[in-house]
């Protein structure tokens, strides 16, 4: 049973009818971000929640999945939302929170290096995954492997998330089972 809490976020796109969505991305974002470059307007150094940080900017995601497994929805899967660039027309995001407070480049990092080795939750991986299968049965997408990608996939020049720490192999097998 999935614990769903609702924060809209208004930054989405277009309503999407049957049979145009394929596509499952995996993000990874910190559940907690440090302003170093005042990109939210609110003033350097500024602390913010993930879920606050991502509307501030100008971009959105149809759910976050918390560390604790919460999912926080913020746009209904049928609109499009603004997370993965030349994807978003056929895609559902989600953005799996990494708990702790994080610098950009800190959280690039270790997403490169795989330090720390663990950096998402049991509680929250089996949360997304179920999230997920209840995405592909609402909107007929296949269970099957190439229905998932994460985002490094989808754009390796310039991005790394959700990180090399993320489960892909077994979270891929429980969403196809
Ligand atoms: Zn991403």
């Amino acid at each position: 049973m999935l614990n769903l809490i609702d924060i809209p976020n208004a930054n989405h796109g277009a309503q999407r009818g049957p049979g145009e969505i394929d596509l499952l991305v995996i993000h990874g974002h910190g559940e907690w971000v440090v302003d170093l470059n005042n990109d939210g307007g609110l003033g350097r150094g500024r602390i913010w929640h993930c879920t606050d940080w991502l509307r501030a900017i100008g971009l959105s995601v149809h759910a976050w999945c918390l560390p604790d497994g919460r999912i926080v929805r913020e746009v209904d899967s049928w609109r499009k939302a603004f997370h993965a660039r030349a994807f978003n027309r056929r895609s559902i995001g989600m953005e799996f929170a990494v708990p702790g407070v994080w610098t950009y480049d800190k959280l690039q990092r270790a997403w490169r290096t795989g330090h720390p080795a663990q950096l998402y939750t049991d509680l929250q991986l089996e949360a997304g995954v179920e999230w997920f299968r209840a995405r592909a049965v609402e909107h007929d997408i296949p269970r099957a492997a190439a229905s998932v990608r994460t985002h490094r996939q989808l754009d390796p020049g310039r991005k790394t998330d959700p990180g090399i720490q993320f489960p892909l192999e077994s979270f891929v097998a429980e969403f196809t089972r």
